[in-house]
């Protein structure tokens, strides 16, 4: 029997999320700038630009930018004239992003929005509604995360959330760590939530993924 494993999933890169130069250099770059190595992987990035396409998205919005990297897979996943609204606390790190935006073709159909995301997203309702939704900040605030996304998504848009294995802890019931066990509840909310069809994506630390009814 074949058993999903890191191998399989570095396979999965290998064939289908071949990345460009731009794409390696925000990857490589994003930690020499001293921001955490942290990024979605290769075919975690893939499969949010998979999804974006699949649900025909022009208009998207990220919560945790970092240094970019899962910004440029999705802002090349969205339809010809869509954009990208990504949400980033940390005005370093919003600079270091918009350098690997630019190298990567991606800053006309990008915009960052400096400020904590709980605010920004309280104004981003008016823009609204959403075809994509990518959670991937502080994990105690996926839930008013979530709570944002569902009524601001149109019916068969996609919400998504990374780190739903936390790399393996919500199996360890020793670990009670806070971040832990709110991804816990968080995936077993989504679970039992009627509104949308969801599972997880099992490559890296897996991806929650959402499709709103
Ligand atoms: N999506 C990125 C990684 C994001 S890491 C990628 O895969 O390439 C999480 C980011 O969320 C960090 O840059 C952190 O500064 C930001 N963040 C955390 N809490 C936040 C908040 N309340 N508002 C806005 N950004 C936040
Ligand atoms: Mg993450």
């Amino acid at each position: 029997m074949t058993v999903y494993n890191d191998q399989l999933s570095q396979y999965i890169s290998d064939t289908f999320a071949a990345q460009d130069e731009a794409l390696r250099w925000a990857w490589e770059d994003t930690p020499r700038q001293g921001l955490p190595a942290i990024s979605v992987r290769p075919e975690e990035g893939r499969f949010l630009q998979f999804l974006v396409r699949a649900c025909g998205a022009s208009k998207a919005v990220e919560i945790g930018t970092l240094g970019g990297y899962s910004g440029i897979w999705i802002a090349r996943g969205l339809l010809p004239g869509g954009a990208l609204i990504t949400l980033e606390r940390e005005p370093a790190h919003a600079a270091v992003a918009r350098k690997h935006f630019e190298a990567a073709g991606v800053a006309d159909r990008v915009e960052i929005r400096i400020g904590d995301a709980r605010e920004s997203l309280r104004r981003l309702a008016a823009e609204g509604p959403f075809d994509f939704v990518f959670i991937d900040a502080e994990k105690s605030d996926y839930g008013a995360y979530w709570d944002w996304a569902l009524p601001n998504v149109r019916p068969g848009g996609i919400i998504a959330a990374h780190n739903a294995f936390r790399h393996g802890a919500i199996l360890d019931a020793g670990d009670r760590a806070a971040a832990t066990e709110a991804m816990r509840v968080f995936n077993r909310r989504v679970a039992a939530e009627p509104r949308v069809i969801s599972t997880i994506f099992p490559g890296g630390d897996g991806t929650l993924v959402a499709v709103k009814k």
